[in-house]
């Protein structure tokens, strides 16, 4: 099947004339200000965890437009194309957080923190929005607190079901709030990296409000806007992420519905995050006016920062693409490692030189048999390293590189060879362990 690019080697490259128009004419999704700058242009993109199966490939893919902008009013980094939520976390919706070892681990952790810092027990009520397949929540449970889940894609959902999870199949908003909070109120508020998907935050937040208990605590984790930039992590950029926030655009958003910032803590998950316990209590540890102070010095705030980030991820997308071209022009056979949502991005920002991925591998049994959008590689198990042997594994979830090197040090001591991508394009084999 033809490539989605036929005329393009690398995405990314230009701000369009259309791209500033739509910029200058689109609301803010903070603040509502009109008027945002145009950042990075990723142009069309299919839906990061579109994974098709083999029929679904022979009709032509919906692809979005993919557009970074950034709000100077209130400093909050977006993308500009809302997709339709059903499109993205309905039945195709495929990523089960239980997948990775290291992050079961940190949730672990996470989630004795949370109990003894609130003393929560039998008596108390942890919600967590955008719950998946219960895989924060089984640890509450573990420890007999009520727990509740929210989440509006089927498959993961019917997983937390059968694990004993009670578990809600929608999508989180004032209305459903309502609905639930006249039963009992929660203590404690849990939304892992569903903010930055929330297209009405507004709604979300007041849902938020309308849950809580006087003295309960909302805790979120969000990517943080500075880790994205500093890493040149610029395929966590997608449709799903509609925001990128610090915490100066946070705290922006936070103010407008009296929640304040009372403590954050800063997080190795999703290449660099922010856990932000949030209250309706005006009290705020030294640590948030440290990096409120912070983001101001390295210029969070201002145009400049993030046209610097785009001009880097232009400039390593050229340098990966010229690695894989090399490889190939020796003969070298290349699969990928990880069908990850930002492997979608990347490979698809690589355009035409994503031909030279013959193949990709992942431990989601629910990916095997599919195939990664707008650049059709099928996905295979694991176990297909064994059998092909490629030269070059190109690592695209590459947040958990430590994690999967170790788990595939065999192949490495057979002679393979890894490729990061990212943040600079860097290649490991065996005598790096
Ligand atoms: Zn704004």
């Amino acid at each position: 099947m033809q490539k989605k690019l036929s005329d393009n080697d690398v995405m990314l490259e230009t701000i369009t004339t259309e791209f500033a128009r739509k910029s200058s004419l689109s609301h803010c999704r903070g603040c509502g200000n009109k008027g945002l700058a145009p950042v990075l242009d990723y142009g069309p993109m299919p839906p990061s965890d579109g994974f098709q199966d083999a029929q679904q490939c022979e009709i032509p893919e919906s692809l979005t437009p993919l557009e970074l902008v950034f709000c100077e009013a209130c400093n909050l980094l977006q993308v500009l194309e809302t997709m339709e939520p059903q499109q993205l976390f309905g039945n195709d919706y495929l990523y089960l957080s239980s997948c990775s070892d290291s992050w079961l681990e940190h949730c672990r952790k996470n989630a004795t923190e949370i109990t003894s810092r609130f003393d929560l027990d039998a008596d108390s009520l942890v919600v967590e929005v955008a719950s998946n397949d219960g895989y924060l929540l089984q640890y509450f449970k573990q420890q007999s607190i009520p727990v509740l889940g929210i989440d509006p894609a089927p498959a993961p959902v019917r997983c937390a079901v059968e694990a004993g999870i009670e578990t809600i199949n929608d999508f989180f908003t004032l209305k459903l709030a309502r609905e639930l909070s006249t039963h009992k109120k929660a203590d404690v508020i849990i939304s892992n990296n569903v903010l930055a998907h929330v297209a009405d935050i507004h709604d979300f937040i007041s849902g938020v409000r309308e849950m809580l208990s006087e003295d309960g605590s909302w805790i979120i984790e969000v990517p943080y806007v500075k880790n994205l930039v500093d890493g040149c992590a610029f395929d966590t950029v997608y449709h799903e992420h509609l925001c990128y926030f610090s915490v100066t655009a946070l705290q922006h958003i936070m103010t407008r519905h009296q929640f304040y910032l009372n403590d954050i803590k800063m997080l190795q998950t999703h290449g660099g995050s922010l856990r932000v316990y949030v209250s309706s209590r005006n009290k705020q540890a030294q640590n948030v006016t440290d990096l409120l102070r912070e983001e101001k010095l390295s210029g969070v705030h201002r145009l400049e920062y993030y046209q610097d980030f785009a001009s880097n991820a232009r400039s390593v997308t050229r340098q990966i693409g010229g690695l894989l071209e090399n490889l190939a022009s020796q003969d070298q056979r290349i699969a990928v490692y990880g069908a990850a949502a930002k492997g979608t991005i990347l490979l698809n920002c690589l355009g035409q030189t994503a031909r030279h991925v013959a193949y990709a591998v992942d431990r989601n049994s629910l990916k095997h048999g599919k195939w990664i959008p707008g650049v059709d590689i099928p996905i295979f198990s694991t176990d297909e390293i064994n059998h092909q042997k490629p030269d070059y594994l190109l690592l695209l979830p590459w947040n958990l590189r430590s994690e999967i090197l170790l788990q595939e040090q065999d192949y490495l001591r057979s002679g393979g060879k890894f490729i990061i991508p990212l943040p600079r394009p860097e290649i490991i084999s065996g005598k790096d362990l």
